[in-house]
């Protein structure tokens, strides 16, 4: 599977041939830490409020073509936190505000995280001229009140694309595509199977969803061996939570416990943070005594 598959109409056909991660342990330079604040929405059956109540217009000038324009957050305010995913995917009602999370350039497609867009250094806004804005193709949409789950995930294509394009760290790559997967796992939720077709068109986001998971998996532990904490906002305790849920759920038992002991040890994790790590051991356990 390709995974920027969707970014050929923004006239960036070489993105089929980007590697993400790359093999060997070049140490990676530069560049901002995240932080992450995402979520998810849950769809309930009555008086839902248009997810365009939530959001609001903000104007922003493009750090690599010098252009104004306006992009969509949400009205921190106003939303709802729910329990989030076992794995951290934040959730809130009403909206999946994971989808606002990222700012792009609508004329040149220089595109990050909201918190990162105008942390670029000189040297990459070069890269990014180079081989982004200089294909870049405008794509001509019809200005939408909220993200579509479409939309969105273009947005982080293109965001990961520019990651790799701007030489950014693996933590920043492997964020973004933990974001994506959690993003399409939104989509997932809202996804109707009624007919074969739409079950088809459903399994295929599942697997988008898979492989991001794996990128995000692979690339934090590449992540983890070359860069320091806090890494993308997050306390070495838990991106090692989350590198523990991402191993469970690939089935790699021995590398979620080492995770899992690393939280449990750890003096800055949290006690609700350690309760979550127990309770995954033991489901650990259980798999094992299967
Ligand atoms: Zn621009």
């Amino acid at each position: 599977m390709n995974i920027f598959s969707g970014l050929e109409k923004f006239g960036l056909k070489s993105a089929e041939s980007v590697q993400l991660f790359e093999d060997n342990k070049k140490s990676n330079q530069q560049h901002a830490h995240q932080q992450d604040d995402n979520q998810q929405t849950k769809p309930a059956e009555q008086e839902i409020p248009p997810e365009k109540d939530f959001i609001l217009e903000k104007t922003v000038r493009c750090k690599v073509c010098d252009q104004v324009f306006k992009t969509k957050v949400v009205k921190n305010g106003r939303v709802k936190r729910l329990e989030p995913d076992r794995d951290l995917r934040p959730r809130f009602q009403y909206i999946d505000t994971l989808k606002y999370d990222i700012t792009s350039c609508p004329f040149c497609g220089y595109t990050a995280m909201n918190r990162y867009f105008d942390m670029i250094s000189s040297g990459q806004i070069k890269l990014i001229r180079e081989q982004i804005a200089s294909q870049f193709q405008p794509k001509s949409q019809s200005e939408e009140e909220s993200y579509s789950y479409d939309t969105a995930v273009d947005r982080y294509k293109l965001s990961l694309l520019n990651t790799v394009v701007k030489r950014g760290r693996d933590s920043e790559k492997a964020f973004t595509c933990l974001k994506l997967s959690w993003l399409l796992r939104g989509k997932v939720e809202t996804m109707s199977e009624s007919t074969a077709e739409e079950k088809q068109v459903k399994q295929v986001c599942e697997q988008e969803q898979e492989e991001f998971y794996q990128q995000a998996f692979e690339g934090f532990q590449k992540a983890i061996a070359g860069e320091m904490f806090p890494m993308c906002g997050m306390e070495q305790c838990t991106v090692d939570y989350l590198l523990a849920c991402m191993a469970f759920h690939f089935k790699k038992y021995e590398i979620a416990s080492k995770f899992l002991q690393s939280v449990l040890t750890s003096v800055s994790a949290s006690r609700r943070m350690k309760d979550m790590a127990l309770e995954l051991k033991d489901d650990i356990i259980a798999e094992l005594r299967k």
